[in-house]
């Protein structure tokens, strides 16, 4: 089932979210709900304070080419436990702060350990736009959104757009 992706401004989208305690039909059901919100987006990644929910949870998908297959992953407790040295530079977006897009320098490598699906624990190490993109996803679960790292008027330039739009939304 898809659910409603929270717009930004939105206090849920600052919060520093929980650790899983325990997996759950509860939680894989919210875990697959949210693979079909992204996907519907469509998206690359997703967190759980998105949709509202305060869990240590995200999804993503960074397979771009049609050819290939999809590769769905479901990350409860993620953790960056090594980054690179290495930066590199993506322009990111973010399916909370619809159409705008900013250029973010971030770690090119991460190592990542989280909870799969099954409650089994995983780790792999990441590059490209999968590092990219799982750092923005975690970041989601410390209430850091990627317009955090712009300088503050541009930041604030966003979110006006944001409110506007959300007041147009509202309206409609
Ligand atoms: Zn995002």
């Amino acid at each position: 089932m898809k659910r409603p992706i929270l717009i930004h401004p939105d206090p849920r989208l600052k919060k520093v979210c929980a650790p899983v305690p325990d997996l759950s039909d509860e939680l894989r059901v919210l875990a697959d709900d949210m693979l079909e919100t992204m996907y519907d987006a469509p998206g690359i990644g997703l967190a759980a304070p998105q949709v509202g929910v305060l869990d240590r949870l995200i999804v993503l998908d960074c397979v771009k080419d049609e050819a290939e297959a999809p590769r769905p992953l479901i990350m409860f407790n993620p953790e960056v436990i090594a980054a690179s040295d290495d930066e590199s530079t993506y322009e990111e977006g973010c399916l909370s702060i619809p159409e705008q897009y900013a250029e973010v320098t971030r770690p090119a490598e991460v190592t990542v350990r989280w909870i799969d699906r099954n409650g089994n624990e995983q780790q792999e190490d990441f590059g490209g736009l999968w590092a990219t993109c799982v750092q923005h996803e975690i970041d989601h679960l410390n209430g850091r959104l990627f317009i955090d790292y712009l300088k503050p008027l541009r930041r604030q330039m966003i979110t006006r757009k944001m409110q506007k739009l959300k007041r147009e939304k509202a309206r409609a």
